[in-house]
């Protein structure tokens, strides 16, 4: 009735079946056109709705991935961790028993200086050591791994043990130098000792104390040791010294007395030949002579003295 062509309304009719009455109604000309831009408007947010979703589920998942890698890298890392931390432990246990078998070192060391100052008779010497207790006493026989206080009580142990053997060092440094200048004594004092023979021969002819004259036949007081020697062979002086006096007498033949250390003197009689002169220095060794027969003598044979402190002793302690 009243659709207009034009007018600003539109008109729809409903017809639902043939006895029904038709209905109608009428909006305004707008309104599809609004429905319209809703739906657009609808359809446009649906879709951003749905892009926004699409590019949160990438989001997720790249982080989701990400997270995984992570926690496989932090995975590696704390077994990377774990392995460097076992390896120090097994370097301060390592450390531990080397720092033992130096400690026994040093021990070894302490024993064998006290070995040569008796040697040398300067006495042994006892340097304080901080005896604390090796280092392997720290570890059990069973197989649990070590806990990190029992590594840490290692370590402390170790590094008190080190400055220990330190001191130790130290302390054996300045001995073995006193033990060294004991020994260089005891050695310059065993040079100037008479203590070898003074010929090659061992044969004894005639001993020290009394004895029947080889010329006289009476009693008499033998005052060295006749050694029987062949003619000329050499004659050694028996320790360092010097040449007190040379010469020669119906009694004793060519003769050398050498002095040596400590009030001690040294007297080779009947030489074919003297080899040395007065106030000469002599080494312990030295050929001072050749073996002869001059003098009061029956054969070839060294007459050798020992004086102490000018009187005739014994030559038997200082023959090796
Ligand atoms: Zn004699």
């Amino acid at each position: 009735m009243k659709l207009k062509m034009g007018s600003k309304r539109y008109t729809f009719v409903i017809i639902p079946d043939a006895n029904s009455a038709v209905r109608r109604f009428e909006v305004p000309k707008l309104i599809p056109y609004i429905a319209g831009a809703g739906l657009m408007t609808l359809m446009a947010v649906t879709l951003v709705m749905y892009a926004s979703h699409a590019k949160n589920a990438t989001v997720a998942n790249e982080l989701e991935k990400r997270i995984v890698s992570k926690d496989a890298e932090f995975s590696s890392t704390v077994q990377e961790k774990n392995q460097t931390i076992e390896q120090l432990q097994s370097e301060v246990i390592r450390l531990s028993q080397q720092t033992a078998e130096m400690k026994q070192k040093i021990d070894a060391i302490r024993q064998q200086e006290d070995e040569v100052r008796s040697l040398t008779g300067s006495g042994q010497v006892s340097i304080s050591s901080a005896d604390a207790p090796p280092a392997s006493a720290a570890m059990g026989g069973s197989s649990t791994p070590a806990t990190d206080a029992e590594v840490l009580t290692l370590a402390e142990q170790t590094k008190s043990q080190l400055s220990d053997m330190d001191k130790s060092v130290d302390e054996l440094k300045d001995s073995i130098a006193d033990t060294k200048e004991k020994a260089l004594e005891a050695q310059e004092k065993l040079k100037v000792t008479p203590n070898i023979w003074p010929v090659d021969s061992r044969t004894i002819t005639s001993g020290f104390g009394l004895r029947q004259d080889p010329f006289t036949s009476r009693p008499s007081f033998h005052s060295g040791y006749d050694i029987a020697s062949p003619a000329n062979s050499p004659v050694h002086v028996t320790a360092d010294g010097v040449v007190a006096s040379t010469g020669s007498d119906d009694s004793h033949g060519n003769n050398i007395i050498v002095t040596h250390s400590k009030g001690l003197q040294t007297w080779y009689m009947h030489l074919n030949k003297i080899n040395v002169q007065k106030g000469e220095h002599v080494q312990k060794g030295q050929v001072i002579g050749l073996v002869g027969s001059t003098g009061r003598s029956t054969g070839y044979h060294l007459h050798y003295e020992v004086l102490k402190n000018g009187v005739s002793s014994d030559p038997k302690p200082y023959l090796p």
